[in-house]
């Protein structure tokens, strides 16, 4: 079986869910998996905003005007009056839904439920219009068997039992629909795998299932050599591993969810990246293989936050980072990057939500300085430390702009950078010069 999954933008318009259909309707048994319609998890997003700051008129006009997009969606999406009745039935059951919650006291339970509707409605919407087709089809109900821990860590176990349950029941059925991003969480309450997730659902369910391919449609040819959304001269990445892929997906490129690679690296999955546009396209092929060595692409990761913990103390003592590690441990806060020096340590986050506490617990060691508003750059390419010249290119094309950390040797893949956000952009296209040649 393989797996396929189309982002929001390849099921945002009426148009794009027909062509998609003539993309998952072959002999092959395929699990499809979708996300929301573009723009939808957003609006979600701010409809759960306004309830929790009691502001109640701002959220039912984003629910009105969500409701009257969905509206004009299915207008164009089928054609049976049957069919625009039941799609009809689909989006006033959401809606109706979505102005009960106005009525009820906001919590973070309830806002995850709000979240869940576009992946909800999509693939409905979308199951409606194969039905249209006469397209022999299952929906299968992610929040059956795509779950979460109590450290919101998917149980890839309990997933593939569940998972293939649900298939055996279906036996002799070609194809298959589910939502991604969603999933219930260890108190059966329904959750999500945070913004993206369905690149990570689509990952894990090909894991779970041991498919031939795990598929991400979306609307590039594959993995870029630098950042489109920045820099304008980009070209797709043919070929690259698993390793490779996880950290340029860890450290900002947006086209994978960070986590989305190590399923499909753990059960030897291979991942395409392939868009919905341009079918045709190669789009890149992500294994176990790299297909060359030296540097691949640069990714940036935003709203990073750097702390120097300085401290005389440290001087040749053991057991001193550990106890640095262990406040971050304490407040659940992950560690991207590290530099020490023999007074001083600095390490970034991303996760502000335990920052205060984090910088009381630390003060006791030293000083504890803090800088907001910092940014990751990742080069990555397979073995690029031990590339020769790799070191020159990368300094020598960046001379002009300050560096306030570097990791270099972590990863034999990965050399990251620690700069100001103002300097973001500057420096995405000055490596894109210095290191690919790229105007
Ligand atoms: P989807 O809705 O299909 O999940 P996303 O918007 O999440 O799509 O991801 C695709 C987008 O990722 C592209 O449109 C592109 O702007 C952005 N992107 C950022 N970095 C890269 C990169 N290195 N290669 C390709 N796309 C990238
Ligand atoms: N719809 C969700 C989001 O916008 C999940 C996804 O698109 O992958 O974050
Ligand atoms: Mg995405």
């Amino acid at each position: 079986m393989k797996v396929m999954k189309f982002g929001g933008t390849s099921v945002g318009k009426p148009e794009r869910m027909h062509h998609i259909v003539t993309l998952v309707n072959s002999d092959e048994p395929t699990l499809v998996v979708l996300s929301a319609l573009s723009g939808t998890t957003n609006a979600l997003v701010e409809i759960g905003y306004h309830i929790s700051k009691g502001d109640r008129v701002m959220a039912k006009q984003t629910i009105d005007k969500l409701e009257a997009h969905y509206q004009n969606f299915i207008n164009d999406l089928v054609k049976k009056p049957e069919l625009i009745a039941k799609a009809k039935s689909i989006v006033a059951e959401h809606f109706e839904f979505l102005n009960i919650i106005l009525k009820i006291s906001f919590s973070e339970a309830l806002s995850k439920d709000i979240l869940a509707q576009g992946e909800l409605l999509s693939t409905k919407l979308f199951c409606t219009y194969l039905e249209e087709q006469g397209i022999d089809h299952v929906l299968l109900p992610a929040l059956e068997f795509m779950t979460i821990d109590h450290y919101d860590e998917p149980q890839i176990g309990s997933i593939k039992i569940k998972l293939s349950q649900l298939l055996k029941q279906h036996e002799g059925k070609k194809l298959f629909v589910t939502q991604g991003y969603i999933c219930r969480n260890a108190r059966g309450e329904v959750d999500n795998l945070k913004r993206g997730g369905s690149d990570y659902t689509a990952s894990l369910i090909a894991a779970a299932i041991n498919a031939k391919v795990c598929e991400i449609w979306t609307d590039i040819d594959g993995m870029h050599n630098n950042d489109p959304r920045i820099v304008k001269k980009t070209v797709p990445v043919e070929q690259m591993s698993f390793e490779e892929a996880a950290e340029l997906a860890y450290f900002g490129a947006k086209i994978l969810h960070p986590a989305s690679i190590w399923p499909a690296q753990q059960y030897k999955i291979p991942v395409k990246l392939l868009n919905t546009m341009e079918p045709k396209a190669k789009g890149t092929l992500i294994t176990e293989k790299a297909g060359s060595v030296g540097v691949k692409a640069v990714a940036a990761k935003d709203n990073i936050i750097a702390i120097r913990i300085k401290s005389s103390r440290m001087l040749l003592a053991y057991g001193f980072l550990r106890k640095v590690f262990e406040v971050f441990e304490k407040y659940r806060t992950p560690i991207d990057m590290i530099t020490t020096s023999e007074v001083a340590v600095s390490v970034t986050i991303d996760n502000a939500t335990h920052l205060k506490e984090v910088i009381k617990e630390l003060e006791p060691f030293g000083t504890v300085e803090i800088d907001q508003n910092q940014t990751i750059i990742s080069v990555v390419g397979n073995e690029i430390s031990q590339t020769e010249d790799m070191i020159k290119k990368l300094f020598g094309s960046i001379m002009n702009i300050p560096v306030r950390m570097v990791s270099y040797g972590g990863s034999p893949h990965n050399i990251s950078l620690l700069v100001s956000a103002d300097h973001k952009e500057q420096i995405l296209q000055q490596l894109n010069r210095g290191m690919f040649g790229l105007e």
